[in-house]
């Protein structure tokens, strides 16, 4: 996407100022935030910050130049959309951008053992893990410590799942017994709760912090060689050397490269999570775990929803089983599912209704909407640091940072974690990184595995799996026993109200050790733990048989299954 630069804003009233200092050039990488140019006026130095990440592909000014307000003065090929994020900027954040005067920040330098870039659930742990292993550590983040994952991620969607939980409850409570027919939604305290969520939870890793005595410094990291990283702000200039480094920069959301998707209505996540009001309606392009999750969301909201999947499934990672389930649920709370269908274009209509064009069996249709939500995934924020400064090599796809077992990069001294290297982008597995780093620096060797990383799933209903799919078992050949114990023969499901879904488990015929096995349904992401446990433990069918389940649980399903693995199924086959 090409960006304008444009100099939207001069000191007080002025309407002109003269170029100052330059400190990009056409072909420099940019990040969000960089300090461009200077403008002097009268009234002081002002720094203009670019609004977007990208590359400079010009820039027509030079020092000196008289420039007046609303003058294009170069582009920016970027690709993120950030007309939402300027409308909201905070105070807070201008005065930060338009510095009057000159500040002198305090000049420092800082040596530590091991220096953490990034706070994320990647960087906060490997920096608590370091900590606990005796090393001094630093981190530095230029965001809100706890990274995506806490501030616009995993715990705002989980927040707001919590407060549309309630309110279903509400839209049943006849079914319950009570008469609750009288209720309004206050969007503004929905989301003031999913606010109070997030900062309970930062400021609890902030204290985390302090108590393990890491030094957090706020503020982007820059590389300035492979030894040392500067971070300036307008109070300090610091300057850092370290033994070792983690970075764990992590990702950001992908824009699918067709006609519209950068106009103001067509929103990441990030923005679907600070929306002010309900829409009425919304196209989700992605059905994968962000874009189904939000789509239930806002459809309990009651906005009407549209899915947009190119492949032939929704949450196509899933076996179709199981995504058949919640698949068939959205339908039933009217979404409107379209897989196997392409995002053509979006266009804005004169009454302000996003047009997306899409694309089934080459047929054209339209869907019309208030906003969009582009919800195709996610990649390494690989425009976040000099990666080749710093020696780094990437993947072979080169969407990702290069790593072995112990998270170790191409140089000696760096280690990568968490959503930049591009494994698997969930929050727990940045955090295992995490303690792997850490512990590889304190001369701890354990490797990481991926193939037992459980996935959780926030639709309604829930979806957590675990191991080997169906679909994987046949891909390699390997002779397996497939079980499915339906939740409508579990009591405790039926006492909820919750009896959709399945407990599926994949057993190997050879040795009947669990491989893989799948949940969905009411709490099936607590419940996959227990499932994950006994496939790490590689544990049989007859040794899990010895564990008595409570009663009455939704647990009783996983022992269920495995009774049928057993073929001595009680309750149902
Ligand atoms: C809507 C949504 C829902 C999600 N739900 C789930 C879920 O339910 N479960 C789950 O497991 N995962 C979920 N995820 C994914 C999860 O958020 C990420 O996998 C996780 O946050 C990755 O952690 P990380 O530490 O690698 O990176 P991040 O959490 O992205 O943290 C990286 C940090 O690095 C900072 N940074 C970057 N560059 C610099 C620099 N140069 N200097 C200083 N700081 C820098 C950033 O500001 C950021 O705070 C969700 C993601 C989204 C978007």
């Amino acid at each position: 996407m090409n960006i304008e630069i444009t100099i939207d804003k001069l000191a007080g009233h002025d309407q002109q100022g003269v170029i100052g200092k330059l400190y990009k050039q056409a072909g420099d990488d940019i990040v969000e935030g960089d300090v461009l140019f200077t403008i002097e006026s009268g009234k002081g130095t002002m720094k203009y910050t670019s609004k977007y990440t990208g590359v400079m592909v010009s820039l027509n000014i030079d020092e000196g130049d008289i420039i007046k307000k609303n003058q294009v003065v170069g582009h920016i090929q970027g690709d993120e959309s950030q007309c939402r994020k300027e409308e909201k900027v905070s105070k807070v954040d201008k005065k930060q951008s338009y510095s009057f005067g000159i500040h002198t920040p305090t000049k420092e330098e800082i040596h530590c053992d091991v220096l953490v870039i990034g706070g994320g659930p990647g960087g906060y742990v490997a920096a608590i893990r370091a900590t606990q292993l005796g090393k001094k550590v630093v981190l530095v983040e230029k965001d809100k410590l706890g990274g995506t994952c806490l501030n616009y991620g995993c715990i705002p969607t989980k927040a707001l799942v919590q407060s549309v939980s309630v309110l279903n409850h509400i839209k049943e409570s006849s079914h319950y017994g009570f008469d609750i027919s009288d209720f309004a939604i206050d969007f503004k305290k929905v989301m003031g709760r999913k606010d109070e969520v997030i900062n309970q939870l930062v400021s609890g890793i902030q204290g985390l912090m302090e108590n393990n005595n890491i030094r957090v410094i706020t503020g982007e990291a820059v590389v300035k060689d492979d030894l040392t990283i500067g971070v300036k702000t307008k109070k300090l200039d610091v300057t850092i050397n370290y033994h070792k480094m983690v970075l764990a920069t992590g990702a950001v959301p992908i824009r699918i490269p067709i006609s519209g998707s950068e106009l103001c209505e067509v929103l990441t996540s990030k923005e679907v999570l600070e929306l002010e009001e309900i829409p009425e309606s919304m196209t989700v392009i992605g059905g994968g775990i962000i874009g189904m999750e939000i789509a239930f969301i806002l459809n309990a909201l009651g906005a009407e929803v549209s899915v947009v999947e190119y492949l032939p499934n929704i949450l196509d990672c899933l076996d179709h089983d199981v995504s058949d389930v919640v698949r068939q649920s959205a339908i039933d709370k009217g979404i409107h599912i379209y897989d196997g269908a392409k995002a053509m274009s979006i266009k804005k209509t004169m009454n302000q209704k996003m047009i997306t064009e899409i694309n089934i069996k080459e047929e054209s249709y339209l869907i019309s909407s208030d906003i969009v939500l582009m919800a195709v995934g996610r990649k390494a924020n690989l425009e976040s640091l000099d990666y080749e400064k710093l020696g780094i090599k990437l993947n072979k796809k080169g969407n990702g940072i290069e790593i072995d077992e112990f998270m170790r990069t191409s140089n000696e001294h760096i280690y990568a974690i968490g959503d930049i290297t591009n494994k698997i982008q969930l929050a727990h597995v940045a955090s295992h990184q995490g303690m792997i780093a850490a512990e590889h620096i304190a001369k701890i060797e354990h490797p990481m595995r991926y193939d037992l990383i459980p996935s959780a799933i926030f639709t309604m209903p829930e979806v957590g799996s675990v191991g080997l799919s169906e679909r994987q078992a046949e891909e390699m050949n390997q002779q397996v026993k497939v079980v499915k114990f339906p939740l409508m023969a579990c009591g405790k499901a039926i006492a909820m109200n919750e009896p959709e879904g399945f407990v599926k488990l994949i057993i190997a015929q050879e040795d009947k050790t669990l491989l893989g096995g799948a949940i969905v349904g009411a709490h099936s992401t607590d419940l996959i733990a227990t499932i994950t446990q006994l496939i790490q433990d590689k544990v049989t069918v007859e040794e899990a048989l010895k564990v008595v389940y409570a009663h009455p649980t939704l647990g009783e399903s996983i022992h269920e299954a495995l009774l049928m693995a057993d073929d001595r199924g009680v309750h149902f086959g």
